[in-house]
This record gives C-alpha cells, sequence and structure tokens, in this order.
C-alpha cells in the first residue's frame, strides 16, 4: 500500500470507530508520530491530509522543522522532554503532550514568559505504572494538574498516556478509561474560567480504535500510516 492509501484507511478507520462509539468522528485528531520519517515524506503526508505531526525527539524536530517540512500541519512534542531543551521546542509546537514533572512545567512556563506566549500542554500519565516509561503517576496527578493550572504561561488541555503496547484487542481498554476517568477528575475540580481541559491523547497503531472507543480525541498514530518501523537496536530506536 502506498503511504496515500494508508492514511486514507487509517482514516477511515477512525472514523468508523468513532460512529460505533456513537460519536462524531470530527472530535478526534490524527496525530502522525514523524519519528525516522524524512522531511520528504512529511511533506507527502500532509499533503495527503494530514494535519498533526507528533515528533518524539528534538533533533528530528529540530531538522525538520529547519527544513520547512511541516508546513500545512500543527506539530506536538510526543517524546521525553529534558529541560535543557525546552528553549527548542516551547513556542515551535502547537502542543507539548508529554509533560511529566513540576520541573518541566516550570521550565516551559519560564521559557513561554520570555517569548512573551502560552504553551498548549497535556499531562502525561505512567497509567500502567511501568519502571520503563516516562510519565507521572496517578497519584502525582492532582498535584501536577493544579499546578499547571496556576502557571501563567501554560495552558493545561488534557491528558496523554502510552500504555504497554498492545498484542491483542481490547488489552489496553481498562488502561483507556482509566485515563478518561482521570480527566473527568480534573475537569470536576476546575472552576469555571479555568479554560477547557477535554484533550485525551491515547492509542497508536495497535489500539487506535480501542482508545476511540473509550474517549480519546487525539490518537498518535505511526507504523500504521507509514509502515514499520526500523527495530529497536538498530540505530533508530523509539526513544522513550
Ligand atoms: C512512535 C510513537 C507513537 C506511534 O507508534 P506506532 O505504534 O508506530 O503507531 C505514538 N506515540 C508516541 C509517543 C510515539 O513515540
Amino acid at each position: 500500500m502506498q503511504l496515500k492509501e494508508r492514511i486514507a484507511a487509517v482514516q477511515a478507520k477512525i472514523a468508523a470507530a468513532a460512529l460505533g462509539a456513537g460519536r462524531d468522528p470530527k472530535e478526534i485528531t490524527l496525530c502522525a508520530a514523524t519519528k525516522v520519517q524524512t522531511d520528504d515524506t512529511i511533506r507527502a503526508a500532509i499533503a495527503t491530509g494530514i494535519r498533526v505531526c507528533g515528533e518524539n525527539r528534538v533533533q528530528e524536530l529540530t531538522a525538520h522543522w529547519e527544513a520547512g517540512a511541516y508546513a500545512g500541519a500543527q506539530v506536538h512534542f510526543i517524546g521525553h522532554l529534558q529541560t535543557n531543551k525546552v528553549k527548542q521546542v516551547v513556542g515551535r509546537v502547537e502542543l507539548i503532550q508529554s509533560v511529566d514533572s513540576l520541573h518541566l512545567l516550570q521550565a516551559i512556563d519560564a521559557q513561554a514568559g520570555k517569548l512573551g506566549l502560552v504553551q498548549d500542554i497535556l499531562l502525561e500519565v505512567n497509567v500502567a505504572g511501568e519502571a520503563s516509561k516516562g510519565g507521572c503517576s496517578i497519584q502525582e496527578l492532582p498535584d501536577l494538574s493544579q499546578s499547571a493550572l496556576a502557571l501563567p504561561h501554560v495552558r493545561l488541555r488534557g491528558l496523554m498516556a502510552i500504555p504497554p503496547v498492545s498484542n491483542a484487542p481490547g488489552e489496553n481498554c481498562a488502561y483507556f478509561s482509566a485515563m478518561r476517568n482521570l480527566l473527568i477528575d480534573i475537569t470536576k475540580k476546575m472552576s469555571d474560567n479555568q479554560g477547557s481541559v477535554c484533550c485525551l491523547s491515547m492509542g497508536m497503531s495497535a489500539d487506535y480504535e480501542d482508545a476511540i472507543a473509550e474517549g480519546a480525541t487525539l490518537v498518535r498514530v505511526g507504523s500504521a500510516l507509514f509502515g514499520p518501523r526500523p527495530p529497536a537496536g538498530s540505530g533508530c530506536s523509539m526513544a522513550h
């Protein structure tokens, strides 16, 4: 299958999953996870209807940005972000999806303040409590979300999660539904003037349809759009 056909197939499955869950397909944003892809592939994906690109490495983001490869699309940052690289990301991306500590929140707020802007962010939750993964713990989330809401130069838009790799349909549904409840908990504690915190970023190639059934508003899809990536360990490992 060509890129164009794969994109159309994923878009059709997203729409079907939404309708199957009684939801409007327009509620769901497809974020193309573009790690290891070339400038030309990113341009081709955007020419074929991709409107959001998700990058998980600062180095790749910077290179594609400087090449102008993202013209016509938004860019989201979806990978682990070190505080010393915040300068290369804040103001350049519409949404930083992977904020998981107070330290990082404060660094983003400070940089956004310097630039005179407000940076949209999601808090990443390590919903399965995996030692190998980024994300704050479920226990840390209430305090972290209060901090995010209080900082003047970040705008909390919702939550993101990367549950374990799923090998069978339905496997991650409990994690997806837990994420949905965590988002509801946050919104319940908010006052009316604290903006709209409604983005739920979850679901990847193997399980985005399940994620949509459980309330995802943004799915991050890589290999189902671009084909398989080189295996981890071959020099292009999935950084996380
Ligand atoms: C690579 C990546 C994805 C997409 O993974 P696929 O399984 O290829 O769809 C989603 N989210 C993050 C954070 C990623 O790094």
